[in-house]
């Protein structure tokens, strides 16, 4: 895992990953949700032993399918689905589910 971090406009606690295959960076919140969640994360170890967290975003059936996935496992690992940070940050938009709950 990288250094702690936290979103500037919310303070949030966030983890940043490489999206693949952009190379951009994202910042994901540190619990994953299969609801919400549209990232599939892995750990990448360089030659040097850097471990690089980086996501793959997932749409359409794939996400469909893993969302039923990471409902049905969640203690699999490899299923989570990971949130990108503006999905649920407070400081940018009230997300539209957050008072059902
Ligand atoms: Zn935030």
């Amino acid at each position: 895992m990288g250094r702690p971090a936290w979103c500037r406009e919310c303070r949030h606690e966030i983890a940043w990953a490489t999206l693949i295959p952009s190379g951009k960076a994202v910042p994901l919140d540190v619990s994953p949700d299969p609801e919400l969640g549209i990232y599939h994360r892995r750990f990448i170890t360089d030659s040097t032993g850097r471990r690089t967290s980086t996501v793959v975003q997932l749409s359409g059936h794939d996400l469909t399918e893993a969302r039923d996935r990471a409902r049905r496992y969640p203690a699999d690992r490899e299923s989570r689905l990971w949130v990108p940070h503006f999905a649920t940050c407070s400081a940018r938009r009230p997300h539209p589910t957050e008072t059902t709950r």
